[in-house]
């Protein structure tokens, strides 16, 4: 167990891609040999303890370095339940030490060319170029104030490179016309509908064209899940096309687990262009929330933050990440997730100012069963100013069985007040209970300032999903709140 990282270290740690000097491996030794010890290094080569409160983020088995997933709790880890959430050890020493926010920083996603190399020597090859006795000077003996500025310029260079160059600053979208009709009716204040669609194990789309036609009058916009519950289906970029040709609009689903940052930007690229204008991009479920035999679990080349990120500038600067210039800027509306049960409001409230700051314009929250649990999400949202810097559609589902309800409760980030479930099972006529449950929550939902719409998802009952919209009346709003 490191001495600084609260976690059993089990991932391997990174090898150099490329033969090293006899010198170079000696330094790569000693690195690793002292910060093993002392916070289970795995040698990312991109250090960030400076800015994880000491703690090393790489210990995340998804290799988040902006924050934590959905799915994070004070009590472990999504992914591994027999450690702790690394993030949430991050948040709450930053907490403890007075350095919440400077995990707003977004952080680069590693650049492989340098793992498993020695981090210190970018810490002393920046040394020698200001000059040793000067960079001492600077950070030990400077007035305190000064000594902490000096300190975090000479490490925020170091780890924000010129290729990446992120900040905690905000960075909002400038003033055009609304790039989809979602953007549009979000815009305008029209309370909005959208539906989560799974695409088929097949590949044949007609039934999933049938559904399209089903929903086409009844939502504002359909999500097309990509690689749900990290198993394979047709491809979220085709059916997005589809339901494009079938006259509804798609927001696709983009995850981080099955990209590099090269097939992420070629991809939004290809999205934008073939007419699709509503991206949500995520980190995506572990591949170990799967089924058997598992993919490979190595940590992601980007997460959800670094991929808003890279969205934003590819569309806003027409940059790629490697500086090349965009020709066509591409044309999109960013969605990301957003989790109000995942670890603790104040904390998912950090993550989503660090999300809206890289340039996330709406939100599709994870399901929502807990009313007041639901308002301290947003009482945290509302601290930190964001309720009006991002339009929230918030996710909901009935809960039609006991089987759902049982394999909800096994999700990360979701919470099912026991009440609830005591009324449905305790029943004589438990749909009847379930329904009118689903009715009270979609009304108190569609009345709460700042929830500007509403995503239903995990729903197959098309006929079902309008019949509700029908009793609430919610195909018909169309004013603003
Ligand atoms: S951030 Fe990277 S270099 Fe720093 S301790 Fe963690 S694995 Fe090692």
């Amino acid at each position: 167990m490191p001495l600084f990282t609260p976690s059993r270290r089990w991932q391997p740690a990174f090898y150099p891609f490329k033969d090293r000097t006899f010198t170079e491996r000696l330094e790569e030794s000693f690195e690793r040999s002292i910060k093993g010890i002392l916070w289970g290094c795995r040698m990312c080569g991109n250090c960030l303890l400076q800015e994880t409160a000491f703690i090393c983020p790489m210990a995340c088995p998804k290799g988040l370095r902006n924050g934590p997933c959905g799915g994070s709790s004070p009590e472990h880890c999504c992914v591994d339940e027999s450690r702790p959430c690394i993030w949430h050890a991050i948040y709450t020493r930053a907490e403890k030490m007075n350095r919440l926010d400077m995990l707003l920083e977004i952080l680069p996603p590693l650049d492989w060319e340098k793992t498993g190399t020695s981090a210190l020597r970018d810490v002393s090859s920046k040394a020698r170029k200001l000059g040793y006795y000067k960079t001492l000077k600077s950070v030990t003996l400077a007035a305190p104030e000064k000594r902490k500025e000096n300190w975090d310029t000479f490490f925020r260079e170091i780890r924000q490179p010129e290729w990446w160059a992120g900040d905690s600053n905000p960075h909002p979208t400038p003033a055009h016309e609304p790039v989809s009709d979602l953007h549009k009716k979000l815009n305008s204040g029209k309370f909005t509908i959208t539906f989560e669609l799974t695409p088929p194990v097949s590949a044949d789309l007609s039934s999933f064209t049938q559904e399209l036609a089903q929903l086409h009058s009844s939502v504002d916009a359909v999500n097309i899940t990509d690689g749900a519950s990290a198993m394979p289906r047709t491809s979220a970029f085709s059916a997005a096309l589809k339901a494009t040709s079938s006259g509804v609009e798609p927001v696709l689903q983009m995850a981080a687990r099955d990209r590099t940052r090269i097939s992420f930007q070629a991809d939004l690229l290809g999205a934008s262009a073939s007419g699709i204008h509503n991206v949500l991009v995520i980190s995506g479920d572990h591949p170990n929330k799967g089924t058997p035999p598992f993919s490979r679990m190595s940590p992601w080349d980007y997460d959800s933050i670094q991929g808003i990120w890279m969205a934003r500038k590819l569309r806003d600067d027409g940059i790629t990440l490697d500086g090349r210039e965009v020709i066509t800027h591409p044309k999109y509306f960013i969605g990301a997730a957003a989790a109000p049960f995942a670890s603790e409001p104040r904390f998912q409230a950090i993550r989503a100012e660090k999300k809206i700051n890289a340039g996330a314009q709406f939100f599709q929250t994870n399901l929502v069963f807990d009313i007041p649990g639901f308002e301290a999400y947003l009482e945290a949202l509302d601290k930190r100013n964001l309720l009006s810097r991002v339009f929230l559609l918030v996710g909901l589902t009935p809960l039609t069985s006991l089987k759902k309800i049982n394999h909800l409760l096994k999700l990360p980030g979701i919470h099912i007040p026991g009440w609830m479930i005591d009324r449905i099972t305790n029943a004589t006529d438990p749909k009847l209970v379930s329904h009118q449950l689903f009715l009270e929550l979609i009304t108190r939902l569609q009345a709460m300032p700042g929830v500007h719409g509403l995503h239903f998802m995990a729903m197959n009952n098309i006929t079902y999903f309008r019949q509700v919209l029908a009793e609430t009346g919610l195909n018909e709003i169309t004013i603003k709140k």
